[in-house]
C-alpha cells in the first residue's frame, strides 16, 4: 500500500509560473508528455525516466 504513495506528491494540479514570461498556468504534476507555457513555448515540466520533473516555478500546489 505504502508504494501507492510513492508518486503522491506529484500527481496533484500545479499553479506554475513560467520563467520566462511570468504567464501563470495549471499544469498536471504527474504529466507524463512534455507540458509547454502556452504563452512562449519554454518547458515548464517534462517526463525524465518515467517521473515528471518540473522546470519552472511552482506557486501552489492545488488538492
Ligand atoms: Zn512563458
Amino acid at each position: 500500500m505504502a508504494a501507492d504513495y510513492t508518486n503522491k506528491p506529484k500527481s496533484r494540479f500545479l499553479r506554475v509560473k513560467c520563467n520566462d514570461c511570468e504567464n501563470e498556468q495549471i499544469i498536471f504534476g504527474s504529466a507524463s508528455r512534455k507540458v509547454v507555457c502556452n504563452v512562449c513555448g519554454r518547458t515548464l515540466s517534462e517526463s525524465t525516466g518515467g517521473k515528471s520533473n518540473i522546470t519552472t516555478h511552482i506557486l501552489e500546489v492545488l488538492e
